[in-house]
């Protein structure tokens, strides 16, 4: 990917290249997707090992874990079984504290772009998605994201009023992450009907408008740490825009906050929009240099 002499816009970009990144001094470097998915796939490796050989370094699934020892649980599913049954063993609430506290850390939804598997096949689908709007064999849809508080909210109540946890029949991470670690099952069948939906009818539609698990970590970003940081260098060319999928956070790069900046001297600021998944894409294509992570620790104190 040659961002420096062509915006590495969707259109523009080959999948496959977008897994090299240049420094402006042209020097190629791994790219930030390259990174997340060798990180992705090193995470549920360890999961299947664990349990197909006995490795014992990473047990159990995405949902409750045990990482050496320690024990790492899926909020989402501790707020479910605790409104289906009123019960929250003690290894729940560490686990679940453990993963509050780490995610708060490294920013709440960094889970989407760094740990679910999930997310690694939804960016094959979108790209096979835009790859079929640019060649106008199908339409683009999108709705108001917002309805993913609405869903989130809607399975809770389920959860509460069957005494199950109904999400996880649904749960298109769960049932991944439970075929790496223990092997194939029927339910996989939904998995590919959900890629299918994100591929013909919306980009990234599970994502964006449906998991509560991502809506979870959302609510943590919103106080979490770790953060992209915005600088002047943008010309606002509107690339990182293109590449994201979730680009509502990225209202910041738009040329139109330019005068309020400039009165208050503004140079650079964090993006803290809860929805952003700190994937790193618009570091990538960013021929500017005017984003980058970052810890804020200091401005939450
Ligand atoms: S941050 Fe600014 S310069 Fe960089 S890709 Fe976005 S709009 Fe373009
Ligand atoms: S703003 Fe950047 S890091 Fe956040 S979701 Fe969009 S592309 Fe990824």
């Amino acid at each position: 990917m040659d961002k420096f002499n062509t915006r590495a816009t969707i259109k523009n970009t080959s999948f496959l290249s977008t897994f090299m990144d240049r420094t402006n001094d042209g020097k190629k470097k791994l790219s930030y997707r390259t990174k997340r998915w060798v990180l992705i796939i090193s995470i549920h490796l360890l999961f299947f090992l664990s349990f197909a050989i006995d490795i014992q370094v990473l047990e159990g699934t995405l949902n409750g874990s045990r990482f050496l020892g320690f024990h790492m649980i899926d909020i989402f599913s501790t707020m479910q079984l605790y409104l289906a049954t009123y019960q929250l063993p003690i290894n729940m609430i560490i686990g679940t504290v453990t993963i509050i506290l780490l995610y708060l850390f490294v920013g709440g939804r960094s889970y989407c772009a760094w740990v679910c598997p999930y997310g690694l096949l939804s960016e094959i689908g979108e790209k096979i998605h835009n790859t079929l709007v640019n060649k106008k064999i199908i339409k683009s849809r999108t709705f108001d994201n917002r309805i993913r508080h609405f869903f989130w909210l809607i399975f809770l109540v389920l959860s509460f009023t069957s005494g199950y946890l109904v999400f996880e029949t649904f749960n298109v991470v769960g049932i991944l992450s439970r075929f790496i670690a223990y092997g194939w099952s029927v339910a996989l069948s939904w998995v590919l009907a959900v890629l299918l939906i994100e591929i013909f009818f919306s980009r990234r539609a599970w994502c964006k408008y449906i998991c509560p698990i991502g809506t979870t970590y959302g609510y943590i970003g919103r106080i979490s740490a770790t953060r992209i940081k915005w600088n002047d260098n943008c010309d606002h060319c509107m690339v990182c825009h293109d590449v994201c999928f979730e680009n509502q956070v990225l209202e910041i790069t738009k040329a139109k906050y330019d005068k309020q900046r400039e009165e208050k001297n503004i140079t650079e600021e964090f993006i803290v929009g809860a929805d952003c998944t700190l994937c790193g894409r618009c570091i990538d294509v960013c021929h500017a240099d005017a984003l980058e992570f970052d810890f804020r620790l200091k401005s939450l104190i």
